[in-house]
């Protein structure tokens, strides 16, 4: 599944089942959502998420969206940069969307793009090769991801339909109308 030019992978570091279930199947689904080609996670295992996002997959399509579990964000990371990689951080500390996203965008490297958890260790801020705010304020990953992801591809993404979908929206001003596949 490769919707651009990049292969963009979503990495979200130090998962904790019993406090972040909901935030990460949504950081996985906004990633699928708006253009990336496979989420990682790091931290403690929880197939429930794997279980929902794939159910979304076969249902409303991306099947080839790949959700991985990885031991290790640091080797991630080297792994990537090894395959000629650039590795993404989201976080408020670093440089202004809009200041930094023509040269992101302008590069043909594939991209992994980081979001941290309630502790983000300081390494990750110099392995990275950008750290990039969305705005200055302490806000959301969900939110961070889906709005780094929509200025990257200036919102060409959300006008996907996957071609494998079972089910499509019929857009409608009013009510719900979902076509089945075949019908
Ligand atoms: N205290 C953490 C730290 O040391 O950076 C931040 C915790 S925040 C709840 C969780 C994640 O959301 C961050 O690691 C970052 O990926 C993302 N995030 C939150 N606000 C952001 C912003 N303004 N710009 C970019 N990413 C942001």
């Amino acid at each position: 599944m490769k919707v651009s030019r990049w292969c963009i992978i979503v990495l979200r570091i130090d998962h904790r089942p019993e406090r972040d279930k909901r935030l990460t199947t949504h950081l996985g689904l906004t990633a699928r959502a708006f253009g990336a080609q496979g989420f990682w996670i790091t931290g403690l295992r929880d197939p429930n998420i794997t279980k929902s996002l794939q159910q979304v997959c076969s249902q409303w399509g991306y099947r080839a969206f790949s959700v991985q579990y990885k031991e290790s964000w640091r080797k991630c990371i080297q792994g990537w940069k090894n395959k000629d990689g650039e590795v993404v951080h989201l976080t408020m500390y670093g440089l202004h969307v809009d200041d930094i996203i023509p040269k992101i965008r302008s590069s043909s490297r594939d991209k992994l793009v980081v979001v941290g958890g309630p502790k983000v260790p300081s390494e990750l801020f110099t392995l990275a090769d950008y750290n990039v705010a969305i705005g200055h304020q302490p806000h959301s990953e969900v939110a961070a991801l889906a709005i780094f992801l929509d200025r990257l591809y200036q919102g060409s993404s959300l006008r996907i339909t996957p071609h494998d979908a079972e089910l499509t929206i019929e857009p409608t001003p009013h009510g719900k109308r979902a076509r089945e596949r075949n019908t």
